[in-house]
């Protein structure tokens, strides 16, 4: 099973963006054409120059009409009145299986007390938590570093905590992260393809190693990056650094699917 643990498609097909096919049509062509089997959706809960907000109820809609090849993660921003309730919802009665948090989008740092209750939230919903931790616009870079995820893995030791493009610049802040707390994740988009050829490839691949692959999580960052080269690429790296099939199999979907399976019952 190989599983794309973060894309996005919206209502609108160019709501990512000109010249990126958003369309959920676009996604199911690239999944039955291709090596992948399934999708994780994320939700965004906050307006960017670059990407509309993409709904909770939109994201759910999709996963029902395809189970069999999307998972869906809600969003929402700590601000919003009856943030909590709306997350609960979105797992409880519509069936996302995680919440997506967006410092750099949203503004709001991961050591921030405001997304405590979402994460306790989560974490006695049983569903994963992915924090973004690429360290690029538009939001003050303070607000992003990777390493105060640090201090919501410890703040929730329950979470699990999945740190989304592995930290980007900060990487070896991210593998920090990893290495103190046990339940923290790495997913590599965007960063693994930014840093491939570069004099920091070997130095992100010794930090992906060192993490161990029950701890990283596949992921492309499709439409805005090619979902079939990106897995070509990734899986030609990992064999290249010595990855086991083993490791390529937990790396490529058991890691992630090994946190859906924990969420409590009554939440297909
Ligand atoms: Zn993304």
């Amino acid at each position: 099973m190989i599983v794309d643990a973060h894309t996005h498609i919206h209502a609108e097909k160019n709501g990512m963006g000109p010249g990126h096919d958003a369309s959920l049509a676009a996604l199911l062509t690239h999944l039955e054409t291709g090596s992948i089997d399934k999708a994780v959706i994320l939700a965004e809960a906050v307006d960017v120059p670059y990407i509309k907000r993409i709904e909770n109820e939109f994201v759910a809609a999709c996963c029902r009409e395809h189970p069999e090849r999307l998972i869906g993660f809600a969003s929402v921003h700590p601000d919003e009145s009856g943030a909590v309730a709306r997350f609960e919802d979105a797992v409880r009665r519509d069936g996302l299986r995680g919440l997506k948090l967006h410092p750099r989008f949203q503004g709001v740092a991961a050591n921030d007390p405001r997304i405590v209750p979402l994460v306790e939230k989560a974490a006695e919903l049983g569903v994963p938590v992915m924090v973004d931790t690429l360290l690029w616009k538009p939001a003050p870079l303070r607000l992003q570093a990777p390493i105060l995820v640090d201090d919501l893995c410890k703040r929730v030791p329950e979470a699990k905590v999945i740190l989304a493009h592995a930290g980007g610049f900060h990487f070896m802040d991210a593998l920090a992260v990893v290495v103190a707390n046990d339940n923290a994740y790495l997913e590599t988009s965007v960063s693994l393809m930014y840093f491939k050829g570069t004099p920091f490839e070997s130095q992100f691949m010794f930090a992906l190693k060192q993490a161990g692959a029950r701890r990283l999580i596949y992921g492309s960052d499709y439409p805005q990056k090619p979902m079939h080269e990106t897995f070509e690429n990734s899986r030609a790296l990992f064999r290249q650094y010595g990855f086991t099939d083993e490791d390529m199999a937990w790396f490529f979907g058991k890691t992630l699917l090994s946190l859906l399976s924990t969420m409590s019952s009554g939440c297909e």
